[in-house]
């Protein structure tokens, strides 16, 4: 501000020039002669000045001519000209100087005070003029720090890079992302340093596409890429590079966001949506299943009452009748058989339903004791003895350990050897079954095989879960609880029961329980 205001003074003649300044001697001017429009002019190239006091009458280049060069140049065109002339005495000459560029005229000979006065108006106008443009630099300073400021600090890692796609910019936020301070990385290849090696090609071409077409296949979108960090680790993020060009020069602004968390939390967001599709799926099947087992279950209990039912209205009809027979021994023997046989399929069916509640209460209590093995199978064996007769069933039973010492709930396990062979008949097709009895790896092994219909494969897992039938509900009658129970009674007993089956040919059961411990040996 306290600089000197520099004043152009141009005339050919020094003592005119001397008269001015001796008039303008300050020190807040700095006053520059020219003895010609020729110097003027080479003065205005490297000169900014307050004002050009500017004599009209000068040889070679007058001062019209030298004020049309003024105003014609782009640097120069606003500086402010005051002719200097002694003989003002026409208009013409006064509109010409007007054309010229003049904003100003001075009459020789000059009162000094007048020539003080205009002068420093012009002065002040460059001061004004010098102030606002210092003030308007300033405040572009304030924008542009507050604008790095704001990228220094922003949340995203901010990368510049060039045409060769090197980096020329990098923030706090790309520090504390990538692991590279700012020294180490500038200069670097963003590709080489910030992407795995297997999408580098990708990244490269998408700067080369741009560069020769101005379209790149990257550039202005958001995309998510596998970034990496300087200690090699890899992560996603979320790139979007915008490109910048100035003239014929490009650079490239890229703005990268870490989103393993987001990624993180979409993922576990996903899973457990699919977990709950799968489950939906599970307790749909379950209602389904669940439906299909009141349906069968209710048409195993009609099956035997409607039967006794009938029994019952006959035997009715024949007492109206007073139809001897129907007191006869043999006949209420009869009766007795078919109806003890009905309640004992209704008992069966209620003792299932009541064991299957007790499981899915956890309430399997089993009355354990000491037994042999082989006794209770050959026992339950026996007990099948007339079916087999009456179904013309051939049984093969081979006991290969004449005792299998194990602890257990004698009944429960009668109850799974008793399903095991009534599933053997009633899915056997009246082939042979086979049974077999032996010890191996301190258990006691337990196999029936028959040679009827066999299990697909897409089934056999499933036989052991609750109310799951392998067949459709149409064909053998049951209720899908019998493998179920078993398989719990077993698993309660610290023992393994299994299936080999194929569709059509036959299924062998094969169960094992741990063998009593022999003290002493
Ligand atoms: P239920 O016999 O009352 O249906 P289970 O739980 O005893 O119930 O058996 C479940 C299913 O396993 C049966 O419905 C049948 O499809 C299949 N299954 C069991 N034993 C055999 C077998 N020996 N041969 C073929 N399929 C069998």
């Amino acid at each position: 501000m306290n600089s000197k205001v520099p004043i152009l003074v141009v005339d050919d003649r020094p003592e005119n020039r001397l008269a001015i300044e001796a008039v303008l001697k300050s020190n807040d001017y700095l006053l520059v002669e020219a003895s010609s429009g020729q110097q003027a002019l080479s003065h205005l190239e490297n000169y900014e000045f307050a004002v050009i006091l500017l004599d009209v009458q000068m040889p070679g280049m007058d001062g019209f001519e030298t004020a049309f060069h003024v105003r014609h140049n782009q640097n120069t065109k606003s500086t402010p000209i005051m002719f200097i002339t002694a003989n003002f005495e026409d208009n013409d000459r006064m509109y010409k100087g007007y054309e010229a560029g003049a904003v100003d005229f001075l009459y020789k000979p000059f009162d000094p005070t007048v020539l003080r006065s205009k002068v420093s108006i012009f002065v002040d106008l460059y001061r004004a003029r010098k102030e606002i443009i210092r003030q308007s630099e300033l405040l572009r300073l304030e924008d542009s720090r507050a604008r790095d400021s704001f990228l220094e600090n922003a949340l995203d890692a901010v990368i510049g890079m060039n045409a060769e796609g090197n980096i020329i910019y990098w923030n706090k936020q790309a520090e504390k992302i990538f692991g590279w301070t700012k020294s180490e990385i500038l200069g670097k290849r963003m590709c080489e340093v910030l992407i795995p090696i297997e999408l580098r090609q990708l990244r490269d071409n998408g700067l080369e596409t741009f560069r020769l077409a101005g379209i790149g296949s990257i550039l202005n979108r958001h995309v998510e890429i596998t970034a990496l960090r300087k200690n090699s680790e890899t992560f996603m993020a979320e790139l979007s590079i915008t490109p910048i060009r100035s003239g014929d020069v490009d650079t490239y602004s890229a703005f990268l966001r870490d989103i393993t968390d987001k990624k993180k939390a979409e993922l576990s967001q996903k899973q457990e949506h699919q977990k709950l599709l799968e489950s939906e799926e599970n307790l749909k099947r379950a209602l389904s299943v669940r439906d299909e087992f009141i349906g069968i279950c209710s048409h195993e209990l009609k099956t035997p009452l409607t039967a006794l039912k009938l029994h019952f209205q006959m035997d009715k009809r024949l007492m109206d009748k007073n139809d001897p027979k129907v007191y006869s021994k043999e006949a209420v023997e009869k009766r007795i058989n078919s109806s003890t046989l009905q309640l004992d399929r209704m008992t069966k069916l209620i003792k299932d339903m009541l064991d299957v509640s007790a499981l899915s209460n956890g309430k399997l209590n089993l009355e354990t004791e000491k037994l042999d093995f082989a006794t209770l199978v050959t026992n339950v064996i026996s007990s099948f003895e007339d079916l087999f007769t009456s179904e013309g069933i051939e049984v093969n039973f081979l006991k290969q350990d004449p005792s299998l010492m194990i602890t257990g709930d004698t009944f429960r396990l009668e109850q799974v050897i008793t399903n095991l062979i009534t599933n053997a008949v009633k899915y056997g097709n009246g082939s042979l079954i086979e049974i077999v009895l032996w010890k191996e790896d301190s258990r006691a092994h337990f196999k029936i095989k028959d040679r009827g219909i066999g299990i697909e494969e897409g089934s056999l897992e499933r036989i052991f879960s609750r109310y799951e039938r392998a067949i459709s509900s149409t064909n053998i009658s049951g209720l899908g609880l019998g493998l179920y129970i078993s398989k719990q009674i077993i698993d309660a007993h610290q023992g393994k029961i299994r299936v080999e089956s194929q569709k059509g040919v036959g299924s062998s059961f094969i169960l094992s329980l741990p063998l009593e411990q022999v003290s002493g040996v």
